[in-house]
């Protein structure tokens, strides 16, 4: 039994589970902190009403946006709160991309293989999608570790004169979804400022999880996601200089600086303010005893065969453990986990339910056979000892029946 004792695996969650939830990169429980803010904000309404319960409902969302500010080194007037993670990252990519065209007529974009999808589609689709938005992509290098090598990109690009006035916008995640491995944007912050290139982080995993200050990376925009730290789900954060030149394709209303317009979810901003709050409360201890679980389960895996484990030793998020194993299926290891009361998962995402060999992986020069056969373990900070040694307990098993029901 993996959660006889197990309260969810979530990050401070309140239901009883009897399952063992190691998926946490995909969506965290919500906090119960975030819980009764939503709750207490229930009856909010429209904070654009011109009236006492617009005004009411105006004053929990400016306190909200206040707390996340704060807490993220931002000024209140740069938090803009969004749909989703996704929407944050279309918002960013495609608005930056739009206003340097504009203003400096600049056309080529940056960004590695290892995005999210939320990024990757984005930039696909200004520079080669169906419509011929007129912009050419540079592809930022990736180490076989799932670095971005932005040492080495900034000196190439250095070496031939001119270039980066042509580069509409620079983008790289803070850290890797799959592997969890941090990426270097300090170094591609500094080169963006210094060339007058916006530069977007996709830090929908780093927020909650590791220190994160806007200012002092000094990105034009930033994008985070409220259930990824124990908030509501369908909550986005879009940092944004004020100076940014955004020419959003979100259009309406003009809420929110006219980069997301649409009536602005109170309950979801409350949620997302208190859950932050809790998780970043939390940080210290919480990543101490991911990584000490983490290392328990990375030298369970260790033991087994032909491992390949991708999360860095050093530079990674706490809670990330990903690997595969060669001769099996990801989605076998995933479903024989899932037999066992535990909730994993490949870490790449799929589409229309198959599971491909993910993106992030190839990147870095993994053979798709090899590719094929991962598994990603992220922690929550309640995860208990037995629970870590219920898992470290059943993958040798677990890897051996997948590899009996071979490659599909
Ligand atoms: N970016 C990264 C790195 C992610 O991991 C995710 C979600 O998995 C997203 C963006 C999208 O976030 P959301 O689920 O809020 O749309």
């Amino acid at each position: 039994m993996p959660g006889a004792s197990a309260e969810a695996t979530g990050g401070g969650a309140t239901a009883a589970r009897e399952r063992l939830y190691v998926d946490n990169a995909a969506s965290q429980a919500l906090r119960p902190e975030a819980q009764e803010a939503m709750e207490r904000a229930a009856g909010l309404l429209n904070p654009a009403g011109q009236y006492k319960t617009g005004r009411d409902a105006r004053r929990s969302l400016e306190d909200a946006r206040e707390q996340i500010a704060e807490l993220l080194g931002a000024d209140g007037a740069e938090v803009i709160f969004t749909g989703s993670g996704t929407e944050a990252d279309n918002i960013a990519i495609q608005g930056l991309a739009f206003g340097s065209k504009a203003h400096r007529g600049a056309h080529v974009i940056a960004s590695s293989d290892i995005e999210h999808p939320a990024v990757v589609e984005s930039v696909d689709w200004l520079t080669a999608g169906p419509l011929g938005l007129g912009f050419d992509r540079v592809v930022l290098p990736v180490d076989a570790t799932g670095r971005v090598r932005a040492e080495d990109w900034i000196a190439g690009l250095e070496g031939s004169a001119g270039e980066p006035s042509d580069l509409a916008l620079l983008t790289c995640m803070w850290a890797n979804n799959e592997t969890g491995a941090i990426q270097p944007v300090e170094a591609l912050a500094s080169f963006a400022r210094d060339n007058g290139v916006p530069f977007h982080t996709d830090a929908v995993q780093a927020v909650g999880h590791v220190p994160v200050d806007f200012h002092a990376l000094g990105a034009t925009t930033l994008a985070a996601s409220a259930h990824k730290f124990g908030g509501p789900k369908n909550t986005g954060l879009l940092l944004a200089r004020r100076d940014a030149e955004i020419l959003s394709p979100v259009r309406g209303g003009g809420q929110e600086r006219k980069l997301r317009s649409g009536t602005v979810n109170v309950q979801g901003a409350v949620g997302c303010a208190a859950a932050l709050a809790s998780s970043i409360k939390e940080l210290e201890q919480a990543t101490a005893k991911m990584r000490m679980a983490r290392e328990r389960l990375r030298a369970a895996a260790q033991g087994i065969d032909g491992v390949r484990i991708w999360t860095p030793e050093v530079g990674a998020l706490p809670g990330h453990l990903h690997m595969s194993f060669p001769g099996a299926e990801g989605d076998s290891l995933i479903m024989l986990l899932d037999a066992a009361g535990v909730d994993a998962s490949t870490g790449s995402a799929c589409s229309a339910g198959v599971n491909r060999a993910s993106h992030v992986l190839t990147a870095m020069g993994v053979p798709v056979d090899v590719a094929r056969g991962a598994l990603r373990i992220t922690l929550g900070a309640d995860i208990t000892d037995d629970q870590v040694e219920y898992l470290a307990s059943i993958l040798p098993r677990v890897v051996e029946q997948a590899r009996a029901a071979g490659m599909a």
